[in-house]
């Protein structure tokens, strides 16, 4: 084993390096060559097919089949221009990956290539492998995939991918895309309604995203010679180098000259595809890096860093390289996020977070920026479980990322504004007076972007013009996060609509009951918001008593995703029904459970097959050298205690391993998802991983470098 590793290292140093030169040219001359978005449309269709599909996708109607005919040839045209021979209905099950299977154009009875708009539309996976949570067996064995027009079609490898939602054919969601879409039109009502009341040109509101992925690079060699890489994803074992992210000259650093060929490669790769990918730079810790696109509307976006994610894969490859998406991969250094900025925009160009100089667009400005706020306060814990995973849970809390409690951070300037609100409850407003004059909300200056940037710890911060989800790991499908926040801010909108309404059929003028009713819901959802920092232990105390949860794993953390609030707010909106919400309630606790098992087997393996014989002989060897120096008279007593320390670390490792794998049986048993998530959580890992991780990392330390079967984390994580 030790071979392995050095194999590996070996492999690295005789490695030539992949280069890449980006096509010469500008990025708009080849920016979205490969997708195929209604700008194509345009160009390919008749002009009334096109006001169709235009049509179509900006209503969320249905398309007609004769649509669908002229965009299937037109698109088929395209893609065999640019040398396509397949397509496929790409689609994103609850596994959190995307799925693909591949038909061929070409007709042979026929011998031609053909495409029918029926094609196009809809398909039927043969997909009873995917998780759905027991829904199939339940109702319907077979699911169908229906095109999302909404999304560009894209060329990816030679064949053609058509974005589409994966239902079954009882109409239950089996995947991320069609809840989330869904939210985006619960939202899109809600918020329609309401900016109607200052512009009666706003037909359509649409909620943006625009995400910071974050990832870990290391040599594909030396990925491959750690099986806990392989199996997890993460180390699970590896002492901290001597150099981690104490000195920070990686952040913002000068990238590596063998990253940035890679770096160049996959975000040339993302332009052809149409992803805005803009910022690039080193982060935090060694080997880390983030990148950024420009936000665009929900779905595409989501459906963006999906795409983006496996093109990184693919040219990582290329590279030699692999990428780590896991929110943890190396528990002693920063975590990898994934901001979520959010924000709401009409279709008249209105960012509904924008504050502004005119009065009236601060009063609508104002019941979006407080509706939200709102509504995470009365869904903290399914927001927390929205971002839930095996990985996040050890993020959360970590360096660097927000800890596990939700909570609202908005700047001195905007909590200025919102105690004047609260303050001012006395004034009296009589009609024609100026409101927002006396209210001191005729004017909210725009927000300096540093001033609201700094505090890195809170969850969920406003930041100028949007806000920005930053309890999302990494890892995961962040359509689930959006989806959540999409149905409960369009819920607490729909709730502040009807009151609003009430209070206007009392008589009650109309600014004055907006005021009124905002300031109501500041009074009760002010415990959200918070300023400080995240990571203080007056913080922890602070939460408890203003009864904010603090849930750190996801076992527990779930419970959210099927309470009644959850499944009413999700009802209301018509987002998810109760039925759906129970699947994915169980396919997260699966996938968690199936995490921590992998993973804790993964220890097992290592700490008893690679870790211990090594230990042992390493011992002898020491025993060995003990006895020599008796032998000469020489004084042994340093060498005797190194044995002891050696013999106590293993043994040490060697009994926990033994009593971890009869808690994972004693887990295998429980009856109910949650339970058995919980006896992983608790009597498998929270028991186990620290104290086997500890012993292991201590015997890293004392075994010969030249006999240590894993490659080391300062061999891992600092990219030449
Ligand atoms: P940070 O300091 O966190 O890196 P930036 O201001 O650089 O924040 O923006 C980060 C990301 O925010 C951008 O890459 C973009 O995708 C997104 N973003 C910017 N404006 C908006 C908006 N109005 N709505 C949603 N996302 C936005
Ligand atoms: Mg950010």
């Amino acid at each position: 084993m030790a071979h392995l590793r050095f194999k590996a290292l070996d492999h690295i140093q005789s490695r030539s390096k992949v280069g890449f030169d980006i096509p010469a040219g500008k990025v708009s001359d080849y920016f979205g060559e490969l997708a195929f978005g209604l700008k194509q449309m345009r160009v390919s269709l008749s002009s009334d097919s096109y006001e169709k599909v235009a049509a179509a996708i900006k209503q969320g109607k249905k398309i007609e089949i004769e649509t669908a005919e002229a965009i299937a040839s037109a698109v088929k045209t395209w893609a065999i221009s640019k040398g396509v021979t397949h397509y496929t209905h790409w689609f994103q099950p609850l596994t959190g990956a995307t799925a693909e299977k591949h038909d061929t154009f070409f007709n042979p009875q026929q011998g031609i290539e053909e495409f029918k708009g029926s094609e196009l539309v809809q398909q039927e996976p043969d997909a009873s492998m995917f998780p759905s949570g027991g829904i199939r067996s339940m109702f319907e064995a077979r699911g169908y995939t229906a095109w999302d027009p909404s999304s560009p079609i894209f060329i990816m490898d030679t064949t053609l991918c058509i974005p589409t939602v994966f239902v079954a054919f009882t109409g239950e969601s089996l995947d991320y895309k069609a809840p989330l879409l869904k939210s985006m039109d619960a939202l899109d009502r809600a918020a329609t309604r309401i900016c109607k009341l200052f512009d009666r040109n706003v037909t359509h509101v649409t909620p943006y995203l625009g995400w910071e992925q974050e990832y870990f690079v290391v040599d594909k060699a030396l990925f491959e010679a750690r099986p806990d890489l392989v199996m997890a994803n993460r180390t699970v074992f590896g002492h901290n180098p001597a150099r981690g992210h104490q000195l920070d000259d990686h952040y913002f650093g000068r990238i590596s000259p063998r990253m940035l060929e890679f770096i160049k490669e996959f975000e040339y790769e993302a332009h052809r595809l149409g992803i805005p990918v803009k910022t690039r730079h080193n982060e935090v810790a060694p080997s880390q890096f983030e990148c950024a696109p420009m936000h665009e509307e929900a779905n595409k976006s989501a459906d963006h860093n999906q795409l983006l994610k496996d093109v990184m894969d693919r040219v990582a490859s290329k590279h030699n390289l692999r990428i780590l998406f896991h929110d943890k991969p190396f528990e002693t250094l920063n975590g990898n996020s994934k901001h979520n900025n959010w924000s709401l925009s009409t279709d008249t160009g209105i960012n509904l977070f924008q504050p502004s100089n005119s009065a009236r667009e601060n009063l609508q400005f104002l019941i979006f920026f407080i509706c939200t706020i709102r509504a995470v306060y009365e869904h903290t814990d399914l927001l927390r479980a929205s971002v839930a995973t095996a990985g996040n849970d050890m993020r959360l809390g970590e360096q660097d990322a927000p800890p596990a409690i939700m909570s609202v951070f908005i700047g001195e300037q905007l909590s200025k504004v919102l105690e004047n609100l609260q303050k001012n409850k006395d004034i009296k407003l009589d009609k024609g007076d100026n409101v927002y004059m006396k209210l001191g909300i005729d004017k909210i200056p725009e927000i300096i972007l540093d001033n609201t940037d700094r505090n890195r710890t809170s969850p969920f911060a406003f930041t100028g013009n949007k806000f920005e989800f930053r309890a999302v790991g990494s890892s995961v499908n962040v359509s689930n996060p959006i989806t959540v926040l999409n149905t409960i801010v369009a819920d607490q909108l729909t709730e502040f609509y009807k009151t609003l309404n009430k209070d206007l059929d009392a008589g009650t003028e109309r600014k004055i009951a907006i005021i009124n009713l905002l300031r109501e819901y500041v009074s009760n959802s002010k415990k959200i918001l918070f300023e400080g920092d995240g990571h203080s232990k007056e913080w922890q105390t602070e939460a408890i008593k203003r009864k904010l949860s603090n849930t750190r794993d996801t076992a527990r953390a779930m419970d959210a995703f099927i309470s009644k609030k959850t499944v009413d707010v999700f009802k209301r909106m018509k987002v998810l029904s109760e039925m759906e919400l129970q699947a994915r309630h169980e396919i997260m606790l699966e996938n968690y459970i199936m995490k921590i098992q992998i993973e804790s087997r993964v220890m097992g393996d290592l700490g008893l097959n690679h870790i211990l014989p090594i230990a042992v002989a390493y011992q002898n060897k020491l025993i060995q050298n003990a006895q020599g120096l008796q032998q000469l008279g020489i004084d042994n007593a340093e060498v005797i205690k190194t044995i002891k320390e050696v013999s106590k670390y293993a043994s040490q490792l060697k009994a926990d391993i033994l009593k971890m794998i009869d808690a994972r049986k004693i887990a295998n048993k429980q009856e109910s998802y949650r339970e058995k998530a919980i006896s992983y959580c608790d009597e498998v890992k929270g028991e186990y991983f620290d104290m086997i991780r500890y012993a292991v990392d201590k015997l890293e330390l004392y075994v010969d470098n030249e006999d240590w079967p894993l490659v080391k984390y300062r061999e891992l994580l600092f990219i030449r």
